[in-house]
């Protein structure tokens, strides 16, 4: 790696970029090793700038749920950018796109698109204390919904604490707005919302920024309740989940609709593309129907639409849909075959489209157990993966991506690739 053109970009780029890169995680420092620099991806595979081939478990943090550069969204893309990149004005194909949500998205009768999940999570926020009258947020520990202020809080001890910033920068103010409770523990949801006045719960349907984290049988059900009880709204992020663990997102899956839906992702077939959706008389409230003020220069950018029409489009056929669940599983599977022949302590979660295995021999319910998990194992475990060129997540707290593109023999290559490097974790 040292005398790499990887290593010698990534040197220079650190003198430009804070740590060389546009996003903290890409940068590996929680395995302990430097990035490759991506020269293309090709399907489910990654091209670094040396050369070297990497089957691709992160697919763009689950961008890319048809893989890297499928021929529809490049086509797609081409033919939109011959046609100007940024109109400024209204255009079919953020028309086209938001019917498709409202058609797939059980929660969405209207949408406005943004260029991040940030801002639609931040959106959705100021829609919910908007509509309701009240400012406070119930968030979960571990649950990822951007970097706007109002979620970069952490929970204290205790079962549920009022947020302290996790950010120097981040008023402590607008932070003390958001409660900070453990996932799947409904006492401590009552109690929180028991002790104040409530705008908004936010959840991730099914947490893959603490690994992934399903919810207990009846959590989901339980929120919503707990949210009409609160007079809250229930907001669900499916920035993740949307298009993927099913395609109508979590809320298809789990039979539970939220008031407001954070997507994004592989809403953009992999440009700039998120939205915030949820029931009419919500939405109209956002300006200009309504008074709630929310906009964007590049929002609903017709490439960014035009990838994601595609993108959306083949996430509801049923053929690559079952070929996701399989890729899935196998993998998933194969994992846990593999740790349990080597003796290794793996728990492996998953879900249809997605998974995650933490180095811990108990199942992981919240955020306080991912983090009990082993973290040195698994940095080991992951450097060893990158080394035999099978690129997986860089922290024990982000889930794995299959998409359209993995196969068998990426599954098959991948197992054989963790033999060693399970092996080389439990050393
Ligand atoms: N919400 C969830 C669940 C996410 O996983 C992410 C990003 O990973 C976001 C929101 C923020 O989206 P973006 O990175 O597009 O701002």
């Amino acid at each position: 790696m040292s005398d790499s053109r990887s290593a010698a970009l990534f040197a220079a780029a650190r003198r430009l970029m804070p740590g060389g890169v546009s996003s903290p995680v890409r940068a590996m420092g929680a395995i302990g090793r430097e990035p490759f620099v991506v020269a293309r991806g090709e399907g489910a595979e990654l091209v670094d700038v040396d050369g070297r081939r990497y089957i691709d478990w992160v697919v763009s943090w689950g961008a890319l749920i048809a893989g890297h550069a499928h021929p529809d969204v490049v086509a797609a893309v081409t033919a939109r950018t011959a046609a100007g990149t940024s109109y400024g004005a209204p255009c079919e194909g953020e028309f086209e796109l938001a019917r498709l949500v409202v058609e797939l998205v059980p929660s969405a009768e209207m949408v406005r698109f943004t260029c991040s999940g940030t801002e639609a999570a931040m959106s959705a926020v100021r829609l919910a204390r908007a509509v309701t009258g009240k400012s406070r947020i119930l968030k979960f520990a571990g649950a990822y919904h951007g970097h706007a202020d109002p979620f970069l809080a952490e929970a204290g001890s205790g079962l549920a604490t009022q947020g302290i910033p996790a950010s120097p920068g981040v008023p402590e103010a607008v932070v003390k707005e958001t409660t900070v409770v453990p996932w799947n523990d409904r006492q401590a949801v009552e109690q929180a919302l028991d002790g104040g006045e409530f705008a908004a719960i936010v959840c991730e349907p099914y947490p893959a920024n603490m690994g992934l984290v399903p919810p207990q049988s009846g959590f989901l059900g339980f929120l919503r309740e707990q949210a009409d009880r609160a007079g809250a709204l229930l907001v669900f992020d499916e920035v993740i989940t949307g298009f993927r663990v099913a395609v109508g997102g979590a809320q298809e899956r789990e039979q539970v609709v939220p008031d407001l839906t954070v997507l994004g992702k592989v809403l953009g077939g992999g440009l700039p593309l998120a939205a915030f959706a949820g029931r009419r008389e919500l939405m109209e409230q956002v300006a200009p129907s309504g008074p709630v003020y929310q906009a964007g220069t590049l929002s609903g950018n017709p490439l960014a639409t035009a990838a994601g029409r595609v993108a959306v489009e083949l996430a509801r056929d049923r053929a690559l849909r079952a070929r996701l669940e399989r890729t899935t599983s196998e993998l998933a599977g194969g994992l846990r075959e593999l740790a349990r022949e080597l003796g290794v302590p793996l728990y492996v979660a998953e879900v249809p489209g997605l998974l995650c295995p933490f180095f811990a021999s108990q199942p992981v319910r919240n955020f306080e157990d991912a983090r009990a998990s082993d973290a040195k194992a698994y940095a080991a475990f992951a450097r060893a993966m990158i080394e035999r060129g099978v690129f997986v997540p860089p922290s024990r707290f982000e889930a794995w991506f299959p998409s359209f593109a993995h196969e068998s023999s990426h599954v098959e290559r991948t197992l054989i690739a963790a033999r060693d490097a399970l092996a080389q974790a439990a050393a």
